[in-house]
This record gives C-alpha cells, sequence and structure tokens, in this order.
C-alpha cells in the first residue's frame, strides 16, 4: 500500500454548519460544473487497472485531497486476487488497402477492456468471432470486458459491422498485461466524530456517463461541499474500480469497518428520470431511513427498492460478513435505461440540471443525518410551562409560528430516548428542521437531555439488523 505524502484532509475548526453549506450551496453551477468536469474526464480510457485509472484519479485531485492506494497484482484479497494491471496505447482493424475500419482513437469503446495484445491478418470469418454489436440498436457501440478470462475483442456499431466487405483484415491490439498494481483514491473529511459516512463511486469504466462518471463526479461535488465545515460525522469517499475495488478496500480496511454508520454507493445520478434508492441488506438502517425521508420531501418522484445482491458495489459492502448499512442511489436503474453500457450514455445523456438535482438531493439527506438526534424530556409529567421559559407564543400568531409551537409540544412528547427526530418527522409530518430548531431550544432552556446513538457493531454478521437504539448522555 503506497499512500501520497499529506495524508487525508486534515480536521479544519470551523463555524460552517452542514445548514450553512446547504444554504450556499448553488445546485444549478454545481450541475454545470459536474458536467464540466464529467467533459473532461470523459475521453480517458479507464479500465480497473492501468494509466487510465491513474489520470482520472489525478484530475480528481486537482478538486479533492485525495490519497492514492495502490495493491499489487497477484495480492489475494478475500475470495479474489488482484489481476495484472492492463495498460492499452493503440488498437485497430484495418483492410487490405491499410485503411482503419475500427479504431480505438475514434472510440475507446471499441476495444473489449483487457484485450490481450494481437498482431494478426484474418478472415472476416475469423475476426467476427470477435466482433460484438447491438443489432436492436444499430448505431451505438457496446461495451463490453473480459477482466478474468484472456480473451480480445472489438466493439462496433452494427451498421459499421454490416458495411464490413469480406476481405482480408490487420488486427491490431497493442495492449499489455503485466504486474502492476491496482489503484483507488480516498478523500478523508474529518468530523467531531470518528464515525464515519462511507460515498462509494465505481470509476472504472472508459467513455461512459451515467454508469459511472455521474456517481464519481457527484461524490467529488459532495466532498468539495462538505470540505471545510464542521460535520458530526466523518465523511469517507471511495473512488474505486468496481467489485475489485471495493472489495480490496474492504481487505484492507477489515479492522475499522465498523466506524462506518451509513453509506451510500452513487451511480446513475445524471440521467432525467426519478430516482430509485436500493435500501442497504439491514432495510431498516438510519441511511435507510433518511433517504427515504429525504425523497419523500423532495419535489421528485422516486421508488424504494429492497436490497438484492445484484447491482453495483452494495454488493461488496452488504455482503454477510459485513453487512454494513449501505444503499445505492440511482435515478433510472441500469436495467431499466438502453443507453447501459452503450456509446449513447455520453455527455448529452446526462445533463447538468440531473446531475443539480442528485446534488440538492443528497446533501438534504446528508443534513437529516447529521441533524438526527434523540433526546430525553427531563419534565415528562404533564407539560412543562414554556411561557414561562418564553417559548410558548411569545412571536404571537401566524401558521410559521402555530407550526413551531407543534414542533416543541411534539419533540417533548417523543423524547422519551425511543425516538429520535427522524422518527418525530415522520409521526408528526413537521418539517425536519423545524423540529431541530425546536430540540435547540428545548436544550437551552434544559428541558432536554441529548443521548448518544448505541449503533450495533457494523460487522458483527450475528447483531441483530441495523437497528438503532438511544442511549441518555
Ligand atoms: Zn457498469
Amino acid at each position: 500500500m503506497a499512500g501520497r505524502p499529506g495524508g487525508p484532509t486534515g480536521r479544519v475548526s470551523s463555524t460552517v454548519s452542514i445548514r450553512d453549506v446547504i444554504a450556499s450551496a448553488v445546485p444549478a453551477e454545481a450541475g454545470t460544473a459536474m458536467h464540466e468536469l464529467m467533459t473532461e474526464l470523459y475521453p480517458v480510457c479507464r479500465s480497473i487497472t492501468g494509466d487510465g485509472y491513474r489520470t482520472t484519479m489525478a484530475i480528481l485531485a486537482k478538486h479533492l485531497d485525495l490519497d492514492i492506494r495502490e495493491v499489487p497484482s497477484g495480492t489475494q484479497v478475500f475470495d479474489w486476487t488482484i489481476p495484472r494491471e492492463w495498460n492499452i496505447r493503440d488498437a485497430y482493424v484495418a483492410n487490405s488497402r491499410g485503411e482503419r475500419v475500427i479504431d480505438f482513437r475514434a472510440s475507446n469503446l471499441h476495444v473489449v477492456s483487457y484485450s490481450v495484445p494481437v498482431d494478426a491478418r484474418m478472415s472476416l470469418t475469423e475476426l467476427r468471432k470477435h466482433l460484438h454489436t447491438m443489432p436492436e440498436h444499430p448505431d451505438w457501440i457496446p461495451y463490453r470486458t473480459s477482466y478474468y478470462a484472456d480473451d480480445w475483442g472489438f466493439c462496433l456499431s452494427h451498421r459499421q459491422l454490416e458495411a464490413l466487405p469480406e476481405g482480408s483484415y490487420h488486427v491490431v491490439i497493442d495492449s499489455s498485461l503485466t504486474s502492476g498494481q491496482l489503484a483507488w483514491g480516498e478523500c478523508l473529511i474529518e468530523g467531531a466524530s470518528s464515525d464515519e459516512v462511507l460515498v462509494s463511486a465505481h470509476a472504472c469504466h472508459p467513455s461512459l456517463c451515467n454508469d459511472n462518471l455521474s456517481g464519481v463526479v457527484l461524490a467529488t461535488f459532495l466532498a468539495k461541499a462538505l470540505a471545510g465545515a464542521s460535520l458530526r460525522y466523518s465523511y469517507r469517499f471511495l473512488f474505486v474500480p468496481g467489485t475489485i475495488g471495493a472489495i480490496a478496500w474492504l481487505a484492507h480496511n477489515e479492522d475499522k469497518v465498523d466506524r462506518v454508520k451509513a453509506g451510500l454507493v452513487l451511480t446513475c445520478v445524471g440521467d432525467g428520470g426519478g430516482f430509485t434508492y436500493k435500501r442497504s441488506r439491514r432495510g431498516d438502517a438510519e441511511v435507510d431511513r433518511v433517504m427515504a425521508y429525504a425523497l419523500a420531501t423532495s419535489d421528485h418522484p422516486y421508488e424504494l427498492v429492497d436490497f438484492s445482491p445484484y447491482g453495483y458495489d452494495e454488493r461488496q459492502y452488504c455482503s454477510p460478513g459485513f453487512n454494513l448499512p449501505v444503499g445505492s442511489l440511482n435515478r433510472t436503474p441500469y436495467t431499466r435505461f438502453p443507453e447501459y453500457h452503450t456509446s449513447a450514455d455520453d455527455l448529452d445523456f446526462v445533463r447538468p440540471e440531473h446531475l443539480a438535482g442528485s446534488y440538492a438531493l443528497t446533501l438534504s439527506a446528508l443534513r437529516v443525518l447529521e441533524e438526527n438526534d434523540a433526546f430525553v424530556n427531563l419534565n415528562p409529567k404533564c407539560e412543562p410551562q414554556l411561557g414561562r421559559r418564553g417559548l410558548y407564543g411569545s412571536l404571537g400568531g401566524g401558521k410559521e409560528t402555530a407550526q413551531s409551537q407543534l414542533a416543541l409540544l411534539w419533540v417533548l412528547n417523543l423524547s422519551d430516548g425511543e425516538h429520535s427526530l427522524l422518527d418525530v418527522a415522520e409521526r408528526s409530518g413537521l418539517p425536519f428542521e423545524l423540529l431541530v430548531d425546536a430540540a435547540n431550544a428545548l436544550l437551552d432552556v434544559g428541558l432536554l437531555a441529548r443521548c448518544e446513538m448505541e449503533s450495533d457493531a457494523a460487522c458483527d454478521p450475528a447483531g441483530p439488523g441495523g437497528t438503532h437504539r438511544w442511549r441518555k448522555r
């Protein structure tokens, strides 16, 4: 493991709260900036290893204090082995006149990722065995990989294939598979607690936008927004190669994962569909309830789906030996947009305004997570006399005042050490922010005491499923 000197972002003493972060955020500007970053990342030929991945991390490091971790090829990580490093310089299929009829330089999707080197002449019939197209979308180039089997191939539009005449073709893939490194990027933003919120995005696809650059740029801009703020949790942003990177990270951090109190896997967050939140394996972890609440109180259409062991890196974080409280946020799930893993998942398919919406939604969810707390009413026998403490009717009239009064009563009533402010918000229908203000006002006059969260050991597979208890501080 080699870390970049300088280490993760240090804790900054700051008075900027998560509310200030949201108040000063301009999602539309962030959406434009995210799309610009995506445009910069788009041409890079990424795979799960290699220089394309390093270039990607170097571009992200212009925005983030990013630690680059590397694990050598051949390292065992649980049931997997870190593969050889793949690099590619050029690839093409040329006709008998030497003209490139399939050219890696035109699109990096043209080469099957992890293709072994080739320099051979063959007939179209022979070549066809190595060509991949999508007849149902004849103008799109599919995306294919062969990480764990020695093979080679080209991807092209079906129309391009149909235009190829019989003849002899020169096939060249100037690639290498050598003992090297698997790299990932990690950005830690320290909060008051060592308890962590994990935000994970896979970053291993070549020129593909919704899956997966949308998740990469959203995670980057969330980290930028949180950096320098005064936070309750520490936030760990991971930019990992899909599957093998998440497995390698877990293998190298097995003793630390019980710090993860909530997590999100982000991808497919830049298309125009409604949101889809896939719950953690626990199903009732705090992050699951926070995301459900943030979506229910947003203006977006959305769907909540239960965990299933298929999808993105939540498969690893939620494997039974870890069972971390990590859910997954998408807009349209990959199974439902035909552009998925094709050249049509491009810079036009992902729009700045959709990235902006995903950014605003995620920030609002993180705010609920940051501010969710439980309290004990120190005057539980009958209502305390609020007027005497300057808390009742002091502002006189108005709908807003009535809501603030109601918030005080709800918080007092449900602050029995069993209920968090999120419980109060769900039951009362009052805005979460109003309940936080009410709790702070009641704390100030000594009517409440704060509880601390007692969370299950995150990595204890025998533990009960993700419920939070609260204990008086
Ligand atoms: Zn993918």
